[in-house]
């Protein structure tokens, strides 16, 4: 292979901060990235994630920390100096230049001698399998050809870290799969050392080695996917993680690691995630996979059936409770809307945490 990634080995946020104005975007964002990792950046819009990235690519100079590639500091480097392959949601492809030119843009601008750049071309064309398609102008391609052109165009300048600002957005259901499963086999062919933005929880966790959770600029979490997903440090980290089911309460007791709730008078038991005390209030989270219906009892709540889908293998039901709670849940039998069903979790699959506080849920 001649493409050959510079290679380094770790990439670290220290403390880096961006503001606009009065908003503070980023606040404090410290991260070391290490060589062939696969990191994810994951949040709900407006959490800092493109910032984040921009910040790391040069777009947007930071305004408070530093950014280090192993001993060099790159932040205060201008974006071509910094070397890092971006890959975009809209492709910014040129349209006026075919395949073959839109990908050897960045080395035809460095001076590449033509003989190396041909080599080069051929092999990007051939990792992101676009032979044969190489006179064709980005106009003629589909939406998916067009981002395997984009990625083969950042590739291509061998450079030491690859960015990626929600590059699937734009794509198809069906294409969005299809093109998630090749960009992590380009990045193990490559061996490349990826940082990709995402708001979509899936995508993150079948895509990454570690996924960072961003929210209100600050980074709340960051694990390996299962990690995140079994075991969330937070109640808007499991809100992400598919949590959906958030039921607020009074904490009853605390021990041993699980914590029981008073909610609206049912007793629901979890596992403490938080630091609780009792007489607090604090939050049962629950997946709607992880409910079902069933009888009164121990960590069951009424609920009013609103709407129930059939799905083929399930149905999957909406309910509210007494208090006003919103739930989702699965089932293999039918239930009528408007019965009242009691709907019940293992106390093992639900998560306790603390009230959040400043606004934040
Ligand atoms: P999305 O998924 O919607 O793209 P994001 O997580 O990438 O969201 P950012 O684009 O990084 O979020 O924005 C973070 C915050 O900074 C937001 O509140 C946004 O409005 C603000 N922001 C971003 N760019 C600018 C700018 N150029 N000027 C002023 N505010 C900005």
């Amino acid at each position: 292979m001649t493409i050959a990634l510079s290679q380094f080995d770790e990439v670290r946020l220290d403390r880096v901060s961006r503001d606009f104005g009065a908003l503070n975007a980023l606040r404090d964002i410290s991260l070391t990235i290490r060589r062939r990792e696969f990191i994810a950046l994951l949040g709900p819009s407006g959490c800092g994630k493109s910032t984040t990235l921009n910040c790391i690519a040069g777009l947007l100079p930071v305004t408070g920390g530093a950014i280090w590639l192993d001993k060099s500091r790159v932040d205060t480097l201008r974006p071509e100096e910094r070397g890092f392959g971006m890959v975009f949601q809209n492709y910014a492809l040129f349209p006026h230049l075919n395949v073959r030119q839109n990908i050897g843009f960045g080395l035809k601008m460095r001076g590449t001698p033509k003989a190396e750049m041909d080599r080069k071309v051929n092999e990007a064309l051939a990792l992101v399998r676009l032979q044969g398609q190489e006179n064709k102008l980005p106009g003629q391609l589909s939406g998916g050809q067009q981002q395997r052109v984009a990625i083969a165009r950042a590739i291509v300048i061998e450079p030491p870290l690859v960015l990626m600002d929600e590059p699937l957005s734009n794509l198809d259901a069906k294409l969005r799969l299809e093109m998630r499963a090749e960009i992590r086999r380009i990045h193990n062919e490559l061996g490349a050392t990826t940082i990709y933005v995402t708001h979509d929880q899936d995508e993150a966790l079948s895509l990454a080695d570690r996924i960072v959770v961003l929210r209100d600029g600050v980074v709340r979490q960051v694990g390996t996917p299962k990690e995140l997903y079994e075991a969330p440090a937070h109640l808007d980290v499991a809100d992400f993680m598919g949590f959906r089911n958030k039921l607020k309460g009074k904490v009853v007791a605390v021990e041993n690691g699980r914590a029981v709730l008073d909610v609206e008078g049912a007793r629901i038991s979890g596992v403490a995630r938080e630091r609780l005390s009792p007489g607090s209030s604090a939050y049962a989270a629950i997946r709607p996979d992880d409910l079902e219906v069933g009888e009164a009892g121990p960590n069951a709540i009424a609920v009013t059936v609103d709407t129930i889908e059939y799905r083929g293998r399930e149905f999957v039901g909406t309910a509210h409770s007494a208090g006003g709670f919103d739930f989702v849940f699965r089932s293999h039998q039918a239930v009528e809307p408007g019965s009242t069903v009691y709907l019940r979790a293992d106390d093992g699959r639900v998560l306790v945490f603390a009230e959040p506080t400043q606004g934040r849920n």
